[in-house]
C-alpha cells in the first residue's frame, strides 16, 4: 500500500476549489453522456481512503464499483504490474500466446464451483464477457433465445443493453436493442408477496412463476441461456429466496438450457465466498466474471463446462486486447492476495460489523424498510416511513450528506431507493465504523 494515510479529512468543502476546475474542464472536453456520483477529482487511494486533489481524504465505501475489493494499489497488484509492463505490454493472445493468460484461466477453472472439467475465455470488460456467454450458450446449443430478470443489469452494449431491465439511466433512446432476448420475474423477498406462511419467503413459488413465463412465452426449444446475477447488483442488491436459483438451475439441466451466472458483481469474495453461488450450492453452467477480478485493471472472463465454453468454432471467439498481459499479471496477484489474504473471511466479518450497525438502525427508524445483501456487498432500502413505499428522495439527500461528509457511497435500484455499500476488503474496522456513523447522523438530521 502506498504511505496514504487511513483517516478521514476534509480541507475544503466537498467538491474543493481544484476539484470544481477540474469539473469546468470536463464538462468543457467530455461527453455530457457520461456523469459522476460525487464530483471529486482523485490522485490517490489505498484500503481504505480516497484522497481527492484538494487534499480531502474520503472513506471509500465503494471500491469503484466493486472493482477494487481487495484495496486500490494492492501491494502485489503494483509490483506485478510494474514487472510486467517492463517484460511486454501487449502482443495479442490469437498472434503469439504467453502463459498469465493460461494461469489465470487454469486459476478460475479451479476457483468457479463445480469439479468437471471447464474452461476459461478471456476479455476486457464485464459487458463482453456476458456477450460472448451468450454466443458460447447459442453456439452450444444451437438455440437463440435468451431470457435475463426483472430488475437485471449486465451491460450497456447493445445486447447487454437488452439484457438490462431498466430504461432510464441505461438503455432510453439507445434502441432498437438485440432481439431474441426475453424478461423473466425474479425472487424479490422485500416486495414480490411470495411468502409461504409455513416457510417464510418462498424461492421455489418465485421459480414457478417465473418458468411459468419462460415455458409459456419462449418455450425450453427455442432457449439457449438464462443469464442471472446471484444477488443483483445496480438492481438494488437483491438476494433472491433460498430455493429460487437451484430451481432454475434444475429446469436447465432438464431442458437444455446454459444457466448463465453474471458474477461480475458478486465474484472475487466480494460476498464473503470467492463466487455468490457458492452461498445457494450451486453450479452454473457458465460463470461471467469482471470488476473485482485484477485489482482495478479490465479484465472479465467466462468460465464453465468444458463441452459449452469448447462448443465455439477455432477463431469464433476473441479480441484484439482480451486477456491482456498487465491485466493478466494484475488478476494472478490479485487472486494470492485473496487467498493469502484470507480475504474472503474478512468480507464474511465485514458483513457482521455492517448488518449488526444497520440493524440497530432500521429498529430505530421505520424508513429503513429493509437491510440485505451478503459479505461486503450490503445495502438499505429506504422507503417512507412505516410503508414500503420507495424514497427515492431521501435516499438522494442522504447520499449527498454523506459526500459532503467525506463519505463515497453509492445508490442502486429500480425505484433509486437503495443505498449500497461496496467497501474495499482492505478498509480498516474503524473507518467503515465512522463511514457508517456519519451515515447515521445524516439520516438522523434528515
Ligand atoms: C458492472 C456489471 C456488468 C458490466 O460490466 P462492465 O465492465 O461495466 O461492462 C455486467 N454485469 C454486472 C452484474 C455488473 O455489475
Amino acid at each position: 500500500m502506498t504511505d496514504l494515510e487511513q483517516s478521514r479529512l476534509l480541507k475544503t468543502e466537498i467538491p474543493g476549489p481544484r476539484s470544481i476546475e477540474l469539473g469546468r474542464r470536463k464538462t468543457a472536453a467530455v461527453s455530457h453522456g457520461i456523469g459522476t456520483t460525487m464530483p471529486v477529482y482523485c490522485t490517490r487511494a489505498a484500503g481504505g481512503i480516497i484522497e481527492d486533489v484538494d487534499g480531502n481524504r474520503l472513506i471509500d465505501l465503494g471500491s469503484g464499483i466493486a472493482v477494487t475489493t481487495i484495496g486500490s494499489s494492492s501491494p502485489r497488484v503494483v509490483d506485478a504490474v510494474r514487472d510486467q509492463v517492463g517484460d511486454f505490454t501487449h502482443t495479442c493472445f490469437m498472434v503469439t500466446p504467453y502463459e498469465e493468460y493460461v494461469a489465470v484461466a487454469e486459476h478460475l477453472n479451479r476457483l468457479t464451483p463445480g469439479s468437471g472439467e471447464k474452461r476459461s475465455v478471456l476479455f476486457n470488460s464485464g459487458a463482453e464477457a456476458v456477450e460472448n456467454a451468450i454466443k458460447i450458450a447459442r453456439s452450444y446449443t444451437g438455440k437463440q433465445a435468451v431470457v435475463a430478470f426483472d430488475h437485471a443489469y449486465h451491460g450497456r452494449t447493445n445486447l447487454t443493453m437488452a439484457l438490462t431491465a431498466k430504461s432510464m439511466p441505461y438503455k432510453s433512446g439507445f434502441g432498437p436493442f438485440a432481439p431474441e432476448v426475453y424478461r423473466a420475474p425474479l425472487s424479490y423477498p422485500y416486495r414480490d408477496g411470495l411468502v409461504d406462511k409455513e416457510m417464510g419467503t418462498n424461492g421455489e413459488l418465485a421459480a414457478e412463476r417465473a418458468l411459468s413465463v419462460i415455458d409459456k412465452q419462449i418455450g425450453a426449444a427455442n432457449l439457449a441461456a438464462i443469464i442471472i446475477e446471484p444477488i443483483q447488483g445496480e438492481g438494488g442488491f437483491i438476494v433472491p429466496a433460498p430455493g429460487f436459483l437451484p430451481e432454475l438451475l434444475r429446469w436447465c439441466r432438464d431442458n437444455n438450457v446454459v444457466f448463465i451466472a453474471d458474477e461480475v458483481q458478486t465474484g472475487f469474495a466480494r460476498t464473503g465466498a470467492m463466487f455468490a453461488c457458492e452461498h445457494e450450492g450451486i453450479e452454473p453452467d457458465l460463470i461471467v466474471t469482471a470488476k473485482g477480478i485484477a485489482g482495478g485493471l479490465p479484465l472479465s472472463a467466462v468460465t464453465g463446462r468444458a463441452e459449452i465454453v469448447d462448443a465455439p468454432h477455432v477463431s469464433g471467439l476473441g479480441g484484439t486486447y482480451g486477456g491482456n498481459p498487465i491485466a493478466c499479471a494484475a488478476a494472478l496477484a490479485t487472486i494470492e492476495t485473496i487467498e493469502l489474504g484470507g480475504l474472503v473471511e474478512r468480507a464474511q466479518q465485514i458483513e457482521k460489523l455492517m448488518k449488526d450497525r444497520l440493524g440497530r438502525l432500521q429498529a430505530d427508524d421505520d424508513r429503513i424498510g429493509d437491510v440485505r445483501g451478503r459479505g461486503a456487498m450490503i445495502a438499505v432500502e429506504l422507503v417512507k416511513s412505516g410503508t414500503a413505499e420507495p424514497d427515492a428522495d431521501l435516499t438522494k439527500r442522504l447520499t449527498a450528506a454523506a459526500h459532503a461528509a467525506g463519505v463515497v457511497v453509492l445508490t442502486c435500484g429500480t425505484y433509486g431507493n437503495v443505498l449500497r455499500f461496496l467497501p474495499p476488503l482492505a478498509i480498516s474496522d474503524d473507518l467503515l465504523t465512522e463511514g457508517l456513523d456519519v451515515l447515521a447522523q445524516a439520516l438522523s438530521d434528515l
